[in-house]
């Protein structure tokens, strides 16, 4: 009996590692000794990780400096931990690996929209305040919602706000899919663009506001580097293409028809990643819809990934004024750039399915 394919549409939470990236990741495991080494061995692997890290940089079009870590949380806790001089405000929808590391109430309010209350983030610049880090993720890992960086950058910026403000931009969703924002530290992991896990990036504009800690990676991150997983997020990176508009065509052609069968649609009018989308099915919890999808052969997220291993009510939904109740009706569909039009299709025939038998119950 042949087995019905399975449907990915999981990709914000992480991605199939591209062909190359692996292709790179078998080579390096061939071939490589430690970069610290002094040998010659040791001294072909440090050339190879030079070498990715000025592709990796080429390919993001970033001209500043570039740290190896184990992800976008190491990335995060390097700037946020690691410098204690910071007083940190945050925007409120910030992924688990920001919140948890401010502690507080230095959180800039969002909207029902899931943009950022521009008159609250003044608050947190005025001169009276401590602030002088603001960490705002370039686009929602769990709604799309893309944040207007530019707009942040210049208010952070503005005269009257008469100290220097330093911008962390978590770009985890939007890295190799959209260009960096200008923006003195930006977070990456490879997992989310084609790469493998368990290696990112954190760029920096400027060494001197991090505090050196000893270690590789300039010292300002210890740890032998993951070699072979460097490798496969260079190759990762320098296989990205331009596929928004046919993640834009794929989430439109699903909403509308969603939409039609009766879901709400988190943040709809707001911009958003075309890569991600989170729908509502009133009355029907978001465990239930994941199993139900899970037995169509379709994997989807409630929320992020992480915070769906506990199934904990979603943080940033309760920041756009959702009620808990609804927040836990909510599932996140997330593209890659295989996902196909039938896949779609499959999904939003389980979507009215679903929605049709709880009617009917
Ligand atoms: N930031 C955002 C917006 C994310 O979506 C994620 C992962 O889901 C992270 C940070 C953390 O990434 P990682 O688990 O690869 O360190």
């Amino acid at each position: 009996m042949s087995q019905r394919p399975r449907i990915y549409l999981d990709h914000a939470a992480t991605t199939p590692i591209l062909p190359a990236a692996k292709a790179a990741m078998l080579e390096a495991m061939e071939r490589w000794a430690n970069p610290s080494s002094p040998h010659a061995e040791g001294r072909a692997a440090r050339a190879a990780l030079e070498d990715a890290r000025e592709r990796i940089k080429r390919a993001l079009g970033w001209d500043g400096e570039l740290i190896f870590t184990s992800g976008a949380t190491e990335a995060i806790e390097i700037v946020l931990r690691g410098a204690g001089a910071y007083e940190t405000t945050v925007s409120a929808v910030e992924h688990d690996a920001v919140l948890r590391n401010v502690e507080g109430p230095q959180r800039i309010r969002v909207g029902l929209d899931g943009l950022l209350d521009m008159g609250d983030l003044r608050c947190w610049l005025d001169p009276n305040e401590a602030t002088d880090l603001i960490a705002v993720q370039a686009a929602n890992n769990e709604t799309g919602v893309l944040q207007a960086i530019e707009a942040v950058a210049a208010e952070k910026d503005a005269e009257w706000v008469g100290k220097p403000v330093a911008l962390l931009v978590d770009c985890a969703q939007t890295a190799g899919k959209r260009p960096l924002p200008e923006a003195d530290a930006v977070s990456i992991s490879a997992h989310k663009l084609g790469g493998p896990p368990g290696v990112g990036a954190l760029l920096v504009k400027d060494f001197t506001r991090l505090k050196a800690q000893g270690g590789q990676e300039r010292g300002y991150r210890g740890g032998t580097q993951n070699l072979p997983g460097i490798m496969g997020f260079a190759a990762a990176i320098e296989g990205q293409n331009d596929w928004m508009d046919q993640a834009l065509a794929l989430r439109t052609r699903l909403e509308e028809r969603l939409r039609h069968a009766g879901a709400q649609v988190v943040a709809e009018e707001s911009p958003r990643i075309p890569t991600i989308g989170a729908y509502r099915m009133p009355g029907v919890p978001s465990e239930a819809q994941l199993i139900h999808f899970d037995l169509a052969g379709i994997a989807v997220s409630a929320g992020s990934a992480c915070s769906s291993g506990s199934m904990k009510a979603s943080h940033v939904l309760a920041a756009m004024g959702w009620l808990e109740r609804e927040a836990r009706e909510v599932v996140r569909v997330s593209f890659g750039p295989q996902t196909t039009e039938q896949e779609v299709d499959a999904f939003a025939r389980a979507w009215e399915e679903l929605a049709e038998r709880m009617r009917a119950s």
